[in-house]
């Protein structure tokens, strides 16, 4: 059994096929997936797609997203956590964060909205799901000040920082989550802390439609001729194999740990598989 932590299964990419996309990665194992929401427009297409489905999601505000947000979205997150806190299939506040990568966007306005999340999760007792992109220390600035009220666990998504940033992010109690990304070679900082970081700090996600595997990769040129590079949750298991064979481990090694990872991370995760096995 697998956990996709990261997936936007709502996203137009799979308007014309998401009950296949979705029957696929449950034939390949794919038990659980989490669905972070990006913006007040969307809060309600991931829980209705959760519960649909029986998969868990997060309500939250993306930082490539805040320069569209009105300031009343984070009153309007407040009253969507409020709404939905007894709802066990809200598992975080997501996805949230700082993105330092693309050029121009206002940084103050998404801090404000980064801290303001923090404070949601505190209030709400939610682990949040980060967007990281050359953002690490930042993001590691604000989750510092806020452990002195107990600790925000969560996941650092789509990890692709330092290793010191790495261990700042698992001492702080998250995990690091890790998808298409490892299966290319030439990512070697990402291949060498899927390989050396604790085998309990790492959990992993597709961000289907985005980050494509190796496989899944479509040059520039070859997208504007019309192939598609999406990718899909079902991808999970053959992105896990690249972990498996970074680390020396077998399939089922890999899934039982990151199963487990992401248990830990989202707790009410943990309750879910229960309450589906039982
Ligand atoms: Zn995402």
């Amino acid at each position: 059994m697998w956990i996709d932590t990261h997936c936007h299964l709502d996203a137009p990419e799979f308007d014309a096929d998401r009950d296949a996309v979705i029957g696929r990665a449950q034939a390949a194992g794919v038990a659980q997936i989490v669905l972070p929401a990006v913006g007040r427009s969307n809060f309600d297409a991931v829980r209705t797609l959760a519960h649909a489905h029986g998969f868990a999601y997060a309500l939250g505000i993306h930082p490539l997203f805040v320069e569209r947000a009105a300031d009343d979205d984070l009153a309007q997150l407040r009253i969507a956590l409020a709404e939905h806190r007894g709802d066990e299939r809200l598992v975080a506040v997501g996805e949230i964060g700082l993105d330092h990568f693309v050029p121009g966007l206002d940084r103050d306005r998404q801090a404000r909205f980064y801290a303001a999340q923090l404070h949601l999760a505190r209030e709400f007792e939610l682990p949040v799901i980060v967007h990281v992109r050359r953002s690490a220390d930042s993001l590691l600035k604000y989750l510092r000040q806020m452990r002195v009220g107990g600790q925000i666990g969560g996941i650092a998504h789509a990890f692709n920082g330092s290793e010191q940033q790495a261990e700042a992010f698992v001492e702080l109690g998250f995990k690091l989550g890790f998808g298409g990304a490892m299966t290319f070679e030439r990512a070697l900082q990402i291949r060498r802390l899927a390989q050396s970081l604790p085998l309990e700090a790492i959990v992993l996600e597709t961000d289907a439609p985005d980050i494509p595997p190796q496989w899944l990769y479509r040059t520039a040129q070859e997208r504007a001729a019309g192939a598609s590079s999406r990718n899909e949750p079902g991808e999970l298991p053959r992105i896990a194999r690249t972990l498996a064979e970074l680390r020396g481990l077998s399939l089922e090694e890999v899934a039982a740990a990151t199963v487990r990872n992401a248990h830990a991370a989202l707790p009410r995760l943990a309750a879910l598989e229960t309450a589906v096995k039982a």
